[in-house]
């Protein structure tokens, strides 16, 4: 066996990402201990049952203090109040990274309160609209990307471990791509679906609607807080899609522009990507 990349690593949040990530490190060997931490007694003997995890504790301070690598793995707000909280609690030299969907706020929180290059920032590319250790994989990362905020050998060394490539994107770079590329299409799921109560249930669906029936069921309180701490660029970019997508559209619909129509969709075309 090869030699663990880490002592002890304490995840803290064990849900769908953190739950899958103890699962990884584990399965991966890459530390001779992992500590999982958790708000729910549930989530927490499921992570024992599943072996997860080496211990189990509901106390953050308990959970880091031992760790050479902490992974904050909560929704975006509580990985912000978290990083108030664990300076006092760390071992010297040891590192900390996150999960989180967005950055700046994260990094804000990180500068304000951790020592000068405790902190890296990550954002893995995979999940789904599922939450909660009960849908946790061991392999959620493998062939995946993770963004990180800046150059660190062992926390990029930690996510190649999992199978992840990770691409280094700072934190305001980072948090105007997914505003465009995650944040909007999820604002738009939302927007369809929350108006749309008389969607057919019974009737088989259009192949169209199924990605974004597939976002429109993501945990609110998850999307909230992601909104909130990237309401900026989410801003920018849904007034962008407003005025020169729907607005425009409208407008040609209601004059009966079908030339303008079809150079509206063949710029759709020529901006999009095959998936
Ligand atoms: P999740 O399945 O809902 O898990 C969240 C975890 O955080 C749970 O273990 C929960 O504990 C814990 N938690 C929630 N509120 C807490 C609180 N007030 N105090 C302490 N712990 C608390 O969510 P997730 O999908 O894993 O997302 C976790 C993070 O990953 C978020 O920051 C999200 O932005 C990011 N992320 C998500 C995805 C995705 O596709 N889902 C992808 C990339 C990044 P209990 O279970 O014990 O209640």
């Amino acid at each position: 066996m090869k030699k663990p990349l880490f002592n002890q690593i304490a995840i803290v949040g064990l849900g769908l990402i953190g739950g899958s990530l103890a699962l990884a490190t584990k399965k991966m060997g890459l530390a001779r201990q992992v500590i999982g931490v958790s708000r729910s007694e549930r989530t927490l003997l499921e992570a024992l049952r599943r072996k997860a995890v080496d211990v189990a504790t509901t106390d953050l301070k308990k959970g880091v203090s031992g760790a050479d690598l902490v992974v904050l793995c909560a929704p975006v707000s509580v990985i912000e109040s978290q990083l108030k909280v664990i300076q006092k609690y760390l071992k010297k030299n040891a590192l900390v990274t996150d999960v989180g969907s967005s950055k700046i706020e994260i990094e804000r929180a990180a500068r304000t309160h951790l020592k000068k290059n405790t902190f890296v920032g990550a954002h893995p590319l995979a999940g789904s609209e599922k939450t909660g250790i009960f849908s946790a994989d061991a392999d959620l990362f493998k062939r995946s990307v993770c963004f990180i905020t800046k150059r660190n050998t062992r926390v990029e060394g930690f996510w190649k471990a999992l199978g992840s490539r990770p691409v280094i994107l700072n934190a305001v770079a980072h948090d105007d791509l997914v505003a465009k590329t995650s944040h909007t299409p999820h604002a738009l799921a939302f927007s369809l679906f929350q108006t749309k109560k008389d969607f057919p249930r019974n009737t088989p669906p259009n192949p169209s609607i199924r990605e974004l029936a597939r976002l429109a069921k993501s945990d609110a309180d998850l999307w909230a807080d992601v909104f909130m701490s990237n309401r900026e660029a989410l801003l920018e970019s849904i007034v962008e899609t407003e005025r020169k997508g729907i607005h425009l559209l409208k407008e040609m619909l209601r004059l009966g522009d079908r030339a303008g129509i079809v150079r509206f969709i063949k710029q759709a075309n020529k901006n999009s990507f095959n998936s």
